[in-house]
């Protein structure tokens, strides 16, 4: 996801829409154990103050991660606006000064992947659950609780418990 700013004949004050299909990296969301499911897109719009050059637009991509239950893959859509201000290199100083995103470039090569898959992994909730009542993995045997039930929970009964049922 380059941008071309050397060929990029954009006169101060205008904009130039902007559109990025790109196929995510497998390794950015391997520590979720999750994967893209569709490459990302980026639609947006390129404007030029006359010194730098203003990137805005929106990010959409569906991801597949593990229920944080029961692990069972869940699709995520992740749907993110964005803003970013793309300055040079040798005018990086002026990058503290901003409180916006800020996109480095050289050599008039601006390269928005690093930003996109930022905003990408910042929109992952921590916890994702397949149903809001999952009922996830059997603590004692592993079975998915969902699809069948192991018994174990019977087994680990208080056995003061067990003592009255024979009571009865
Ligand atoms: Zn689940
Ligand atoms: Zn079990």
């Amino acid at each position: 996801m380059i941008i071309n700013l050397n060929n990029l004949k954009l006169p101060p004050n205008q904009a130039q829409d902007l559109h990025f299909e790109q196929r995510g990296s497998a390794e950015l969301l391997e520590s979720w154990g999750g994967k893209f499911k569709q490459p990302f897109v980026v639609d947006g719009i390129l404007l030029f103050d006359g010194k730098n050059y203003l990137v805005q637009g929106s990010v959409h991509t569906q991801v597949e991660l593990g229920c944080s239950r029961c692990l069972k893959p869940v699709t995520y859509t992740v749907n993110a606006d964005f803003s970013a201000l793309l300055i040079k290199e040798s005018l990086q100083d002026e990058a503290d000064l901003v409180d916006e995103d800020v996109v480095v470039y050289t050599g008039g090569m601006a390269d928005l992947t690093p930003l996109i898959e930022g905003i990408i992994v910042s929109e992952i909730p921590m916890s994702l659950l397949c149903s809001e009542d999952c009922k996830g993995l059997c603590a004692i045997c592993g079975s998915n609780l969902n699809t069948k039930d192991c018994g174990c929970r019977e087994d680990n009964i208080d056995p003061r418990w067990e003592k009255l049922k024979q009571l009865t």
